[in-house]
């Protein structure tokens, strides 16, 4: 697989320092907290990828890793953090919206949720900014280990009926379990295709 020879190569706070826009990349975004650093875990099994993801500082930053030559996943900073200054959130905001209104190459966003608590109002901002740009969205309702299959099951179709949500890739996932991988590897796969 692919993905397994992820490497991290650099990580940017402005739109101008990434890499040359050509070949394929897929970005990966989520509140703080959900799981998106476990899920890159799990994504790429290298546990030390997410760890640079984590690293101080770089929460904020777009990182950059790559894949198969030509191919790059794209973590995306982290939002909804409550201790961070407003100055800063707002900073982040442009970067975002620059890099998902004008790269050629990102061929989707996966957005990781909560399932115990998903669709907050940063998430439905994020994602009616991609979708208006066209981009599209795969939805991980992640920590499904964490319900019953029913409980799970039952709070997707709620979701699937939410006007916004509806015709949305939106999926069971468990960063921890892996739970839904085998979803997640397909779509992936099929976004990165030359
Ligand atoms: P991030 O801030 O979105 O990058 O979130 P992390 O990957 O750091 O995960 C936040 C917390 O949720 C950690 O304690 C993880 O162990 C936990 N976590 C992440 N994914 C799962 C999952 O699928 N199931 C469960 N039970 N816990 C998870």
């Amino acid at each position: 697989a692919p993905l397994r020879r992820a490497a991290y190569r650099l990580s940017v706070t402005q739109a101008g320092q990434l890499p040359a826009d050509d070949g394929a990349e897929v970005a990966i975004a989520g509140r703080s907290n959900v799981g998106k650093s476990s899920t890159i875990n799990t994504l790429t099994e290298r546990r030390t990828l997410a760890r640079v993801s984590r690293t101080p500082g770089r929460t904020q930053a777009i990182n950059v890793f790559d894949l198969d030559p030509g191919q790059r996943l794209v973590d995306l900073p982290g939002y909804g953090y409550a201790k961070v200054p407003e100055a800063l959130r707002r900073s982040w905001g442009p970067l975002l919206e620059q890099y998902l209104r004008q790269r050629g190459s990102l061929r989707g966003l996966i957005l990781v949720m909560d399932i115990r608590h998903p669709y907050g109002p940063h998430d439905a901002d994020l994602m009616a900014f991609a979708a208006g740009c066209g981009r599209p969205v795969h939805i991980l309702l992640n920590k499904a280990d964490k319900l019953s299959r029913g409980a799970a099951i039952r709070e997707m179709t709620r979701l699937r009926r939410i006007p916004e949500l509806q015709g949305m890739a939106m999926q069971l996932f468990s960063a921890q379990s892996g739970l839904g991988l085998d979803e997640l590897h397909h779509r992936v796969a099929n976004w990165l295709e030359p």
